[in-house]
């Protein structure tokens, strides 16, 4: 990456942001406008439209009417799969550009934002656009004169609300199965990281998505949101964020059309470290890139770290001194660890959770502080806190920030208990050399996703999703599929 190339994008002015709504571009129907504060220095860097119910009902309407007249639904699946890939090249085509625009706007360091938002989403586009033409139905294996053929249509209109970590990724994660199995979407960015991600929506339009098959609604999830969760237009709603709006958009299905919802929430995804394990300095190192990596901001983040007793203090000054190598500042520095925290809102939350930590008995180890406050940005220093019992808020809430609980085990067998004693199942890791021991680990710890010996794999073949109250439905892989087909019987009388 090129610093100099960064710095040019980075000075750039803004100009406003508006709504996509039937291909063009449209401000909020009463004129509003949100100011975009960047988390790098506080700035106000450009406003977007301020989203009114009658805007989201209006890009509802039109992808609606995109979806029942056939414009791509009804095209043949190779010149589906053409757009879908000059999307994804448009997207690889203009990565640091993109990169650079979201990271003004939510605070990843570029390192990881490059290949985890533009990289990954021009990958995930073009995994399901070559998938397209491979997908199709069944024909059963019916007595007699009868045959039964099982279709896969297309949903109709598909809402998919986008949280503020890694918009174009976890975008993409829902848009290319959506737009592949020819459904009409209506994306609903969040409030502070849409910018990004409305640039990515207007290059699938100028890749040849015809007009309205794919809307963006920018606004307050509780206005903009609320109108789309409660529509009687809108068939499945996909969805990454929190428990709670999880649950809102739950009841706002069971309160309108009864749509499908699949829920991508949070963690408190268990790194669990045995005395075995193969190499104590690599797993310090991941232990500490997997929760301190963006702020923390990463639902997969291994946020309590469980280890084994013999080595507790050992290890625990391992991760610190990995933590403490991390530079934390300006995102859009080419050497930087660790970015911005996305915004005020969520810096104090994660400072609130220190302060309860401390007094429910943990010990910070390191961090624990705001810091570069002369910025004007939203930075925090990667903290460990020690001494977390079973129980305790650090252990059992979902932080969203660099925030690492330490606790300690005795057995195996409490290692599981430990793991699974939250109500999330996102993810997890363990740590040994015991290859038994590791097939033990895979098998008792109850999430989506379990590493053994590393951690945060990212391929787009395999599935991401969680268990518990970490929702429902994975992204990525072929069973994404899924959600965004019908499956429909036919029975034809020979
Ligand atoms: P966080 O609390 O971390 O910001 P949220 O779950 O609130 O996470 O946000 C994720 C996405 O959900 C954002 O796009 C946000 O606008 C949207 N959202 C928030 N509240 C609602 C709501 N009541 N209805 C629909 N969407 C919402």
């Amino acid at each position: 990456m090129d610093q100099t190339k960064i710095d040019v994008l980075r000075a750039q002015p803004l100009s406003a942001f508006t709504h996509l709504i039937d291909g063009k571009q449209v401000p909020a129907s009463d004129g509003g406008t949100m100011d975009v504060i960047s988390p790098i220095d506080g700035q106000v860097i450009t406003t977007m439209a301020a989203g009114t119910a009658a805007d989201m009902e209006a890009a509802i309407a039109s992808a609606r009417a995109a979806f029942e007249d056939g414009r791509w639904a009804g095209q043949p699946p190779a010149a589906r799969k053409k757009v879908l890939l000059k999307w994804a090249d448009l997207i690889e085509a203009n990565a640091l550009e993109l990169a650079v625009l979201g990271v003004r706007d939510n605070g990843t360091e570029i390192g990881m934002a490059i290949k985890a938002e533009p990289g990954s989403a021009a990958a995930t586009i073009r995994y399901y656009a070559e998938a397209l033409d491979k997908i199709y139905g069944e024909i059963a294996p019916t007595p007699g004169d009868i045959l039964g053929l099982v279709h896969k249509e297309p949903v109709g209109v598909v809402g998919a609300i986008i949280p503020w970590n890694f918009p174009m990724m976890i975008g993409a994660w829902k848009l290319g199965p959506a737009l592949a199995m020819g459904n009409s979407v209506v994306l609903k960015p969040a409030e502070t990281a849409s910018l990004s991600l409305m640039r990515m929506a207007e290059l699938a339009l100028e890749a040849g998505l015809p007009p309205g098959v794919l809307n963006a609604v920018t606004g307050e999830g509780r206005v903009v949101g609320e109108t789309l969760g409660l529509s009687m237009d809108v068939d499945v709603l996909v969805f990454t964020g929190s428990g709670g709006t999880g649950r809102r958009l739950m009841e706002y299905s069971a309160r309108s059309n009864m749509k499908r919802v699949y829920l991508e929430l949070g963690g408190k995804s268990p790194n669990i470290v045995f005395a075995d394990a193969p190499n104590l300095d690599e797993a310090a190192k991941v232990a500490a890139s997997g929760i301190f990596r963006n702020s923390g901001q990463v639902c997969v983040a291994g946020s309590r770290l469980l280890v084994e007793a013999a080595i507790h203090d050992e290890f625990v000054a391992k991760v610190a001194q990995a933590a403490e190598a991390m530079r934390v500042g300006d995102p859009l520095k080419v050497d930087t660890h660790v970015g911005a925290v996305n915004s005020e809102e969520q810096l104090k939350a994660n400072l609130g959770f220190v302060e309860i930590a401390k007094t429910e008995g943990g010990e910070v180890v390191t961090g624990g502080d705001r810091i570069l406050q002369d910025t004007g940005g939203y930075y925090m220093a990667p903290t460990i806190v020690t001494g977390v019992t079973r129980d305790a808020t650090l252990a059992q809430k979902e932080v969203f920030g660099p925030v690492l609980g330490v606790t300690p085990f005795e057995t195996e067998g409490e290692a599981i208990a430990l793991a699974n004693s939250t109500v999330y199942g996102l993810a997890g890791a363990a740590w040994t050399s015991n290859l038994g021991r590791a097939h033990r680990m895979v098998r008792g710890v109850r999430t989506g996703v379990m590493h053994i010996n590393t951690y945060g794999g990212a391929d787009g073949t395999v599935p991401l999703g969680g268990v518990g109250q970490s929702g429902n439905g994975a992204d990525k892989s072929l069973h994404a599929i899924e959600k965004y087909v019908n499956l429909k019987t036919a029975w034809i009388k020979l």
